[in-house]
């Protein structure tokens, strides 16, 4: 384990750049020094109200300038943020706070209603808490590499949310990793739509000190507003999912976004080839990513010269990191699907009390992250889908991701979910969950014709169910398991 020490980040970036924008939130433009003086005035604010070099501190809150503040303000103290997702459930918020071991809970003014946690967890909103008398403390000049800076849970698609801890050396080296492979020009100008308590959120914050580069932060995703940043504001890059960038290509219609723009980085879940093939149509630079919360963010992500010719691929492990696919202990040959398993100074270094799930996921540094996936002769991966969900049909793998891609495909479907049922005859076959925009005239025969014209026979979905929704968790990822929930009462009620 390395004992190196940063400086502390913010305070030479303002050493740096004093005067460089750092934030742009609600029309208002914040330096680094800026952010760096009420950083540092917040730190000894929380220390008054008793956070201590270790402690566990909850952040509920929306994306805002007081959530920067807040999350750089921890790093002063040596305090460890526990970044909450807003969308959770009162229970859920319960669970993170007590599992975390949260001796403090800061909240935006919304406050959860947290209930079965030790009663000596304190509660403040950001408002009492900017009043409070500072208390003179001990800052932190130095982040060493090891220490731990944020526990982010995991989104909890396919099982419970596990609190990954990060360090600061995982933050630092997943933000130098991005740069070697995106690189950075003097213009750049990032913007963060999706939630801070994301790690892909967060990941822009630590960019923007690292790099000193302007972040162009929105409190949620608005269409029409990240429309009007990239068009008229100079934003240069943008992280988004794949929902976010459908509407995008929407709104786009005819237009062309302008050359200054280099970066759409699509990440967080599979990215459907219609979806990328419609982007590449309206020439928007796409970069498809892979990462997860245990990685920092990214770990593999296409680089700006391969980003047209290997559609569909998530890209390259980044510099410092490695990648190797594993298919029955030992490394899968080109084109063999198998486990998808990496290495990386950005990888954390395991779950916040969970010993046994570290020791069987993280071994000699290496994460086995559930997902499957395959390189190509070049080392390119793709990400085929992740291993729970993994349908066997008469011997054959399915892989349910992969119908959905094509589903999505279809005039007139918004969204769609594939499971396996049970079969007699062929052990599992695929079922299909279909959301429709009202106005398409879809129907079972229509897909299904579609589908045998584009899968083999044992891929084409057995049953289509047409629904208005599908089942989300709060990081808006489809919920597979849920739907498996929803076969069974279907099955109940015929
Ligand atoms: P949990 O671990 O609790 O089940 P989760 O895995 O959804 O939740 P996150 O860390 O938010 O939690 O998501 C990371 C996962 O998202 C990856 O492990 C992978 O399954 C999926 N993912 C990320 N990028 C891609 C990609 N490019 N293609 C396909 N899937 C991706
Ligand atoms: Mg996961």
């Amino acid at each position: 384990m390395s004992t190196e020490m940063i400086p502390h980040w913010l305070d030479k970036r303002a050493f740096l750049s004093p005067h460089e924008t750092a934030i742009v939130f609600d029309g208002n433009t914040y330096s680094f020094q800026d952010i760096q003086q009420k950083a540092r005035t917040l730190s000894s604010q929380l220390h008054a109200f008793g956070v201590q070099d270790g402690d566990h501190v909850a952040i509920y809150f929306k994306n805002s300038v007081e959530m920067v503040y807040l999350v750089h303000a921890l790093t002063y103290l040596g305090a460890v943020g526990v970044l909450l997702n807003t969308r959770l459930t009162d229970k859920e918020v319960s669970f993170q706070v007590s599992d975390a071991e949260c001796s403090h809970v800061v909240h935006d003014g919304d406050i959860p209603n947290i209930q079965d946690i030790p009663s000596t967890t304190k509660l403040i909103s950001f408002n009492e808490l900017s009043k409070l008398e500072p208390e003179p403390c001990s800052f932190y000049t130095e982040l060493p590499q090891d220490k731990p800076y944020t526990i982010l849970y995991t989104s909890g698609t396919t099982g419970s949310p596990k609190g990954v801890v990060l360090t600061y050396g995982n933050h630092w080296w997943s933000a130098v990793s991005s740069a070697l492979n995106l690189g950075l020009t003097e213009n750049d100008k990032w913007l963060a739509a999706l939630p801070l308590f994301h790690v892909g959120g967060l990941s822009i914050l630590m960019k923007s000190v690292i790099y000193g580069m302007p972040v162009y932060l929105l409190s949620s995703f608005d269409k029409e507003r990240v429309h009007n940043a990239i068009m008229n504001e100079g934003v240069t890059m943008v992280s988004v999912v794949s929902v976010i960038l459908n509407r995008l290509l929407d709104r786009l219609g005819e237009e062309r976004y302008p050359e200054a723009f280099r970066c759409m980085l699509l990440g967080g879940g599979p990215a459907p080839k219609p979806l990328l093939e419609k982007a590449k149509a309206k020439e928007i630079p796409v970069f498809q990513t892979y990462g997860m919360t245990e990685t920092s963010s990214q770990i593999v992500t296409l680089s700006p010269g391969d980003a047209l010719k290997k559609l569909g691929s998530a890209g390259k492990a980044l510099f410092p990191a490695q990648l190797s696919i594993q298919h029955e202990d030992r490394e899968a040959g080109a084109n063999e699907v198998g486990e998808i398993t990496v290495k990386g100074p950005m990888v954390t270094e395991g779950y916040f009390k969970r010993p046994e799930t570290n020791e069987e996921t993280i071994k000699d540094g290496w994460l086995a992250t559930g997902d499957l996936g395959y390189v190509d002769e070049e080392g390119f991966l793709y990400v085929v889908d992740r291993r729970k969900d993994l349908i066997i049909s008469g011997g054959e793998n399915i892989y349910p991701a992969e119908i959905e891609s094509m589903l999505s495909g279809i005039d007139g479907v918004i969204e769609a979910g594939v499971i396996g049922k049970e079969s007699s005859e062929w052990g599992e076959v695929p079922v299909a969950f279909i959301v429709g925009d009202r106005k398409a005239d879809l129907n079972q025969d229509l897909v299904v014709k579609y589908c045998r014209e584009k899968l083999a026979k044992y891929k084409v979905p057995k049953e289509i169910h047409f629904v208005d929704h599908l089942p989300r968790n709060a990081s808006n990822k489809i919920l597979r398991r849920e739907l498996v929930h929803w076969l069974k009462q279907r099955r109940h009620m015929e």
